[in-house]
């Protein structure tokens, strides 16, 4: 049977009903329709109806239980099954009541008697039809979207119910933990959303559980690991939310949770930069404190021992000031990894900064293998670095410290091993020094006489002694040196080989060199004046003082204000100054030459001079080295090397002046060489400015008899 038109917009409603004469009352009674745009489709038989179904966008049906091709209950259940959605309206005679009651607890919407078949029953039943179907198509729109929505979140969601089973995963769940909603749905919680502790790796505790149970939403436990369903894992955030009927009950819980791998990974690399030196990528000074702490309890737990190892680079500041940052950054790479491969991967190397690293040896059997270790590291570094086209030679120096002999504090052993580090420095660098107290002493002692030093000039504790220096051969005085003395007010006299290093290293030098300058000067000047023979004063410049900015003008500022001759003046300089700055050196040698100021070489023969190097400077004097003279009556290479810097004076037309002289023997060999000059406790000691003056005048006795 033909069926009219189908509106769009309105309701389609199919009618299956066999009996013309009960159509014909159906079309009467839904004639003037007013619930809107109404089609009806007509089939006279099931298999007309069930056509209808399945090609036309049918709203509602009506259907008869009697039809040529099918009798009682098999018509609803083929029509349900063809159109499950589809709300059915069941038409009976009276008799087939109980039937119609059946397709109702079958699923039909609701039946009408043929008996009721009135238009005012018909339409409130087909109205119902159309209506149910509005909410359901609303409801299937509404789950639609909410399952859009779902799934066009970044997070995966999961909702389960009471009893704690799957009962939804959106399409980012079911890609994280890799089920899909229906294989996961009805499975307990814990199947598919299979989470850790990331510490512990023990079955971390479910939010779910909790949100039913507290009903309220809770948060996930911290640093948890999802485990997916192929074994992959991945850090997650997570929180649980109860879900409640429209009562209030709870029902089950959702669980939201996100994929936090990127921003877990991202937190850990900067924790590693925070506790690692990023040019070397080697543990920084924070977590060394941290491992050492630990290594100190354990190591005293088992009873054992560990050892800090303090390396520093020889010279490095000058390397990296001549060959440039670039390649100084590389130098560090380079020693950082001979340092790593020194050590057992349980060990840490640290870079402190600058050129200052730090090994942690956390376990070690005796003081012994602290210094094999150190030995090794020396010698590895000594090999040389190739940086690109440089090839780099250098030596470290290395102080050790072993807990729990040396201490068992962090910042103690540091500090220790520091000092022996300090100490191996001063041995003469490229060695290894292990801690012992009494060298804490000494750099206390150190620390503290610096304390005092910083206004011994303004208390006036610093002195000028003055030493003669004899012509060898007439027994004259030509001469003499000063000597800086500090007089402690509470230790005494203090020599300047105890302070002039402390002086040179807190820049103190400069002024306390400049006052001994003018000192000195205002002096020989005073006995100029008060009739003694005007003799030259030499006087010792260190080379950091030479090096400062305004050491020239002050020489020349000091000779203007005491009126002293440049030619009573000499100033006694050691190796080191020439060998260092080249050009500058020389500069400023010519200019205090043109000035008229005399320049004698002081210790000769402990430092590197060449011939060649002496050469250049216009040096008047060779001061040759105690050290050597106080061999020279013994079977040793001192008299050859004395000799020889006599001749090499001679040839280069300088004056020679032996140091130290203390016997009439080491005299006698010194003046058999032929050396023109000596000073020593053999002829006068250094003594203060009043003494040294009646020396003047009287001439040293010992010389007389010479
Ligand atoms: P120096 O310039 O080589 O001075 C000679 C040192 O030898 C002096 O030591 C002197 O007291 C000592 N001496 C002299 N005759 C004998 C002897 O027969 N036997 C022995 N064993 N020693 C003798 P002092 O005064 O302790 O000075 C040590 C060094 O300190 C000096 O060595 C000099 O390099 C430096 N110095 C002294 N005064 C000053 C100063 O005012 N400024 C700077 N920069 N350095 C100074
Ligand atoms: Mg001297
Ligand atoms: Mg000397």
């Amino acid at each position: 049977m033909a069926a009219s038109k189908m509106g769009d917009a309105g309701s389609a409603l199919a009618v299956i009903v066999g009996d013309p004469g009960e159509r014909q009352s159906i079309r009467a009674a839904l004639a003037d329709w007013e619930g809107g745009p109404l089609d009806i489709h007509w089939a006279d038989t099931l298999a007309q109806g069930v056509d209808l179904l399945v090609k036309g966008r049918i709203t509602a049906v009506v259907l008869g239980l009697t039809l040529p091709d099918c009798e009682g209950l098999d018509g609803f259940v083929t029509v349900s099954n063809a159109a499950p959605q589809l709300p059915v309206l069941i038409l009976s005679a009276v008799r087939d009541e109980g039937l119609a009651q059946q397709a109702v607890a079958r699923g039909a919407s609701d039946y009408l008697l043929k008996t009721h078949l009135d238009s005012h029953s018909l339409r409130r039943a087909i109205r119902g039809l159309i209506e149910r179907t509005a909410v359901e198509e609303a409801l299937f729109a509404e789950k639609e979207r909410a399952e859009v929505t779902l799934n066009s979140i970044g997070d995966a969601v999961l909702s389960t119910d009471l009893a704690g089973r799957v009962t939804y995963l959106n399409a980012v769940a079911e890609a994280m933990t890799g089920w899909r909603r229906e294989e996961a749905a009805g499975r307990p919680l814990a199947e598919v959303f299979h989470i850790i502790d990331g510490t512990t790796r023990e079955p971390a505790q479910n939010p779910m559980g909790l949100a039913v149970q507290e009903n309220r939403t809770v948060g996930l436990t911290a640093n948890c690991i999802m485990v997916r369903r192929d074994g992959v894992e991945m850090a997650i955030e997570d929180s649980a939310t109860p879900i409640h009927d429209r009562k209030g009950q709870v029902t089950g819980a959702v669980i939201v949770l996100r994929d936090v791998s990127a921003a877990r990974e991202a937190s850990l690399r900067l924790s590693h930069l925070a506790h690692h030196d990023s040019l070397t990528d080697l543990p920084n000074r924070l977590l060394l404190n941290d491992r050492l702490a630990r290594a100190i309890a354990v190591a005293g737990r088992h009873g054992r021992r560990l050892a800090v190892l303090f390396v520093d680079i020889d010279h490095f500041k000058h390397m990296n000031d001549s060959l440039g940052h670039a390649i100084g950054d590389r130098l560090l790479q380079s020693v950082a990894a001979r340092l790593t491969a020194c050590v057992r991967s349980s060990d840490t190397v640290s870079r402190q900064g600058g050129d200052e690293f730090i090994v942690l040896l956390s376990e070690i059997e005796r003081g012994d293998d602290a210094a094999a270790t150190a030995g090794k590291i020396i010698e590895s570094l000594a090999e040389p670095h190739q940086l690109a086209e440089h090839e780099l030679h250098i030596t470290v120096s290395v102080g050790v410290s072993v807990s729990p002999d040396d201490g068992v504090d962090p910042e103690n052993l540091i500090e220790r091993a520091d000092i022996a580090m300090y100490h191996a420095k001063q041995q003469g660098r490229a060695r290894f020094a292990c801690f012992t107290s009494d060298m804490h002493v000494r750099v206390f002692e150190r620390q503290s006489l610096e304390a005092s030093l910083q206004g011994a000039l303004q208390r006036h504790e610093i002195e000028v002694h003055y030493q003669a220096m004899m012509d060898l051969g007439t027994g004259a005085i030509v001469g003499f040196e000063a000597l800086a003395r500090w007089m402690h007010p509470e230790r005494g006299p203090i020599l300047p080989s105890q302070f002039v290093p402390i002086a040179e290293g807190c820049g103190l030098i400069v002024p306390i060199g400049q006052w001994v300058l003018r000192e000195s000067c205002r002096q020989a000047r005073a006995w100029q004046d008060d009739g003694l023979p005007s003799l030259p004063v030499s006087v010792n410049v260190s080379a950091f003082e030479f090096r400062s900015a305004g050491f020239l003008h002050g020489v020349r500022e000091i000779l203007r204000e005491s009126r002293l001759e440049s030619r009573y003046l000499q100033l006694e300089l050691t190796e080191g100054v020439l060998m260092t700055q080249g050009a500058s050196t020389a500069t400023t040698l010519r200019a205090l030459k043109a000035m008229g100021v005399g320049l004698a070489i002081d210790d000769f023969g402990m430092g590197y001079s060449s011939l060649s190097h002496l050469n250049q400077f216009p040096i008047d004097v060779l001061k040759v080295d105690q050290s050597f003279v106080h061999e020279i009556t013994h079977a040793t290479d001192a008299a050859p090397i004395v000799s020889a810097v006599i001749s090499i004076g001679k040839s280069l037309k300088q004056r020679v002046v032996a140091e130290g002289v203390e016997t009439a023997g080491q005299l006698a060999c010194l003046r058999a060489m032929g050396c023109g000059e000596g000073q020593g406790y053999y002829f006068s000691r250094p003594l203060p400015a009043a003494h040294f003056a009646k020396v003047l005048v009287d001439r040293p006795r010992n010389i007389a008899s010479a």
